[in-house]
């Protein structure tokens, strides 16, 4: 991010009534930047969007755009495009229609919308649909139009709430990819609002993670993949496995699981002889082959789902389970269940949690 926010929201804090659904969050957007709210349903992601947008006033803090604060200005005033899940789109106006709107209603000439409206039609990649309604398109391309009207007026700023949820998969990876693209090509500052963190991950400049109206997390999806600083960003982004783990000598890295051991993790600072830790592991760190400096753990397969190109293999550890994730080797058969093996990882890749 630049050094000046385009997008500072400063201190903010949302209640409704006595529920208190937004905690004192501080974030700072960059010029052009794609930010993700990624949190799980009711954790106040969107209610930070609304308040960005002006539909909600915050309980306390301040938000501004470009410098200018917007906290109490209206909707209207903010100069803001917003994408909603359920489209919107206006259903007794045409494509055309729907995408002009925006600067109808600021007063623009009709060759102005015109023209505009051909530029956003080429943008979404569909120029022949104009004189369609909604109704007779996908749900796929409602979102596209929706998209488009949004950016019409030449917002400063894009607001997307959730705008995939409601299309089938296959769309929606197509989808992602589009607005991403269209997002970069016009250089506006996005946030862009899911539960969905592989949307999020792969989408964002930033990704920032909420649990319970609080910020848990801001970072580039490599950070928050690779380095979580929470157990919660750890449980919620990708998959892991887990386990029990009690320090055995935090110089070296060293803890216990089970009658094993494994050093040269990255403990928590203040880690000390004795404390209970959480090892937590993402299938593609734990390999069937070792390497140089790798630790070991004996496990035991307890089932292999054969999923195509990946074969994963779901193993216990004592009472702890795991997954390993393993290319499909044509030239092999995949282990099979009941089989006892060694599981190697390198120390570094295990997150060790405060447990
Ligand atoms: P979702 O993905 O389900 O939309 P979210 O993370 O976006 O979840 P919010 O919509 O921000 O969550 O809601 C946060 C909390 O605030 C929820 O418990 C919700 O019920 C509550 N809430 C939201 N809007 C209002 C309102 N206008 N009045 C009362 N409570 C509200």
């Amino acid at each position: 991010m630049t050094d000046t926010p385009y997008i500072a929201i400063d201190g903010i804090s949302k209640s409704f009534g006595s529920m208190r659904v937004v905690r004192d969050a501080d974030i700072k957007v960059g010029r052009g930047e794609f930010v993700s709210f990624l949190g799980p349903s009711g954790c106040g992601k969107t209610t930070i969007l609304r308040m960005i947008a002006g539909f909600e006033t915050p309980s306390s803090g301040s938000i501004s755009i470009d410098g200018r604060d917007v906290t109490y200005l209206k909707p209207s005033q903010r100069n803001i495009g917003m994408v909603f899940q359920s489209y919107a789109l206006f259903p007794n106006l045409t494509v055309a229609g729907n995408i002009g709107f925006g600067l109808k209603v600021a007063g623009a000439n009709r060759a102005e919308i015109d023209s505009r409206v051909t530029e956003m039609l080429a943008l979404i990649k569909l120029p022949q649909l104009a004189e369609r309604f909604p109704w007779q398109l996908s749900g796929g391309q409602q979102q596209r139009v929706a998209l488009a009207r949004a950016l019409a007026p030449r917002p400063s700023v894009l607001l997307l709430d959730e705008p995939l949820s409601a299309l089938d998969a296959k769309i929606r990876v197509s989808l992602r990819e589009e607005i991403r693209a269209i997002q970069q090509e016009l250089g506006i500052t996005t946030i862009f609002v899911t539960h969905d963190q592989e949307e999020a991950l792969s989408m964002s400049d930033r990704v920032m993670v909420m649990y319970e109206g609080r910020i848990e997390q801001i970072g580039t999806p490599y950070e928050i993949y690779n380095h979580p600083r929470t157990a919660f960003v750890a449980g919620f982004v990708g998959t892991l496995s887990q386990l029990d783990a009690t320090v055995v000598d935090a110089s070296r890295g060293e803890a216990s699981v089970g009658s094993a051991s494994i050093s040269g993790m990255s403990l928590p600072e203040n880690a000390k002889p004795g404390d209970t830790l959480r090892l937590a592991l993402r299938p593609e760190s734990l390999r069937l082959e070792h390497r140089d400096g790798d630790q070991t753990l004996r496990a035991r397969i307890v089932a292999v789902d054969f999923l195509g190109a990946v074969i994963r293999i779901k193993l216990e550890v004592g009472e702890a389970r795991l997954s390993v994730d393993t290319f499909n080797d044509p030239t092999r058969p995949p282990p099979s269940a009941g089989q006892t093996i060694d599981l190697h990882f390198a120390p570094q890749t295990v997150l060790a949690l405060a447990s």
